[in-house]
């Protein structure tokens, strides 16, 4: 409970907690060009997963928070929509060397509060920069399209222009970057927006906000609100909203999805994944060993793009077998400031207790652990979870089918590879696959045939670059219109065609 408020330059109100000695934050809402606190009262705990301590506090808006953001958004579209492109984007450059010039800091941030190691942080933040670059583009990027003498004397010409008011919900896994698929392209097409953040790391993205205002956005045109539910649902109903964009689990994007339709709002709703990769006996298996281990382990397997069941084609599968439990046990799990870690925690004990209930569900259902990450991290203050492998994972078991989120690799074993593209077919998620093969033929058949959106050739995290489309298929998202690139300015613009035919009026000339 607050017991003082120090007046502080901008995002943060410093609290003392009463029953803990330390000095904790509660996160501001940016609305209006102003830092507020949230007319929401409840909050909850920001903890860095590394050590459980409590380095801030996210409050919980509610829906008047977001009706104060939507009528500022509303208010400022009316001018910021007049703004000529190449002097929206101006912003963003600016904004683009405000975050180089913090890079470093941001990523400790996102370190503190999501627990991925240093130079996964940095990694997130360079893709964040990567899309205000492409954003950057605008002036080409939002160009119409015209055609003389569609009949004669009749000429055609389609314009893009903004609809209003945008927001975007997004998940825990990636604080700096996954607001940056949204907004900068939102606002560079003149559109206004709110964001909402995850409420389990509020913190980094204050501090852009901060450099965001330092850029010199004018006020109302990019909003900031914190909280979970209400603020969630209250955006997906507001009469105001032109369109909604969510990134998280997928019973939240269907519910976000669903919800946000109904009362009349564009959606793109990226949800949840699990992917597979195929290893065929062709394949140069230490480097596809170490490229599929990188992927399941990464940012401790918390995210959307990891690798989970890897299916090895005949002999493949002992082979890469071998090499990827040589990897889980040379791995070191550890606070992600600390270089030498190569693994960092889970977000959340609930998340741990969730990962190693699907490792012991495999076991139940006849399934082989050959590195237990659930031993030997008693010692270890946070959330962590050393690399799991585990073989002789079948089709019908709950961890060949459920999102895992956390460092764990299922071997599968097929006997051809149109049995693998049969097996990752029936997933119901359809995000990303991959594919180990030194054979162009059997790249060919494999981007030709399966139905995940993404796919990658030799490539573990087959994550398309800014200026490309985002968003999986299936149970991964839902929606028409993708994320990035081209995409997102479908996605965030109208278009609107002119025909005309000017008649000579021979009194004149
Ligand atoms: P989540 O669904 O729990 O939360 C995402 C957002 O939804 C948060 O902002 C949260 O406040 C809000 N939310 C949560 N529960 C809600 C509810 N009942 N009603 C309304 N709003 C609610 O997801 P997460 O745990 O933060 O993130 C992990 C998930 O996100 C994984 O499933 C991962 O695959 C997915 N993800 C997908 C992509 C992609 O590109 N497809 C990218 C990153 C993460």
């Amino acid at each position: 409970m607050a017991l003082k408020d120090e007046k502080s330059a901008g995002v943060l109100v410093k609290e003392k907690s009463i029953n803990k000695d330390q000095s904790v934050s509660t996160v501001k809402n940016y609305i209006n060009g102003k830092w507020v606190l949230s007319i929401g009262t409840e909050t909850v705990d920001v903890i860095n997963p590394a050590n459980k301590k409590i380095i801030g506090r996210c409050p919980l808006g509610n829906s008047q928070d977001v009706d104060n953001a939507v009528k500022a958004a509303k208010e400022a579209f009316k001018t910021w929509r007049e703004v000529p492109t190449i002097d929206r984007v101006q912003i963003l450059f600016r904004l683009k060397s405000l975050l180089e010039k913090n890079l470093e800091d941001l990523a400790k941030l996102c370190t503190e509060e999501n627990g991925k190691i240093l130079i996964e942080s940095r990694g997130d933040v360079r893709r964040g920069i990567q899309m205000i670059e492409t954003a950057c583009g605008m002036p080409t990027l939002i160009m119409g399209k015209s055609f003389e003498d569609v009949a004669s004397g009749i000429d055609c010409h389609a314009v893009r222009r903004p609809l209003g008011v945008f927001g975007a919900i997004t998940p825990f896994n990636f604080p700096p970057m996954v607001p940056f698929w949204f907004w900068p392209f939102a606002v560079a097409c003149g559109n206004t927006f709110i964001l909402k953040p995850s409420e389990r790391v509020p913190l980094t993205q204050s501090r852009v906000f901060e450099l965001v205002e330092e850029a010199g956005m004018p006020k109302g045109v990019l909003n900031l609100v914190n909280g979970s539910k209400e603020v969630v649902n209250t955006l997906c109903k507001h009469p105001d909203i032109k369109g909604i964009s969510f990134v998280g689990s997928t019973p939240v994007a269907k519910h976000v999805y669903e919800t946000a339709c109904s009362h009349g709002k564009r959606v793109q709703a990226l949800g949840g994944a699990k992917n597979f990769m195929v290893v065929l006996p062709d394949a140069v298996m230490e480097q596809a060993a170490k490229t599929v281990f990188e992927s399941c382990t990464g940012c401790a397997g918390q995210r959307c793009l990891a690798g989970s069941v890897i299916l090895g084609v005949g002999d493949a599968s002992h082979i890469i077998e071998k090499e990827i439990v040589k990897l889980a046990n040379q791995a070191k799990v550890g606070n992600g400031l600390d270089p030498s870690s190569n693994i960092g925690p889970l977000i959340s004990e609930d998340a741990r207790k969730r990962v190693k209930g699907l490792i012991q569900s495999a076991i139940d259902e006849g399934a082989k652990v050959l590195v237990d990450g659930r031993e030997g991290i008693e010692n270890l203050d946070g959330y962590f979870l050393k690399p799991t492998v585990i073989s002789e994972v079948k089709q019908n078991m709950k961890i060949a089918k459920e999102e895992i989120f956390g460092p764990v690799i299922c071997l599968g074993k097929v006997e051809s590879f149109d049995e693998a593209i049969k097996w990752l077919n029936s997933s119901e998620y359809g995000n990303t696959a991959s594919l180990f093969t030194t054979n162009g033929a059997a790249a060919r058949k494999f981007s030709y045939e399966v139905e995940p959106s993404m796919i990658g050739i030799n490539i573990g995290v087959p994550a398309p670059m800014a200026f490309f489309s985002f968003g999986g298929s299936k149970a991964s998202f839902f929606g028409d219109i993708k994320a990035h690139g081209q995409a997102s300015i479908d996605f965030y613009t109208d278009t609107k065609v002119t025909i005309q035919r000017w008649v000579k009026n021979s009194s004149i000339w």
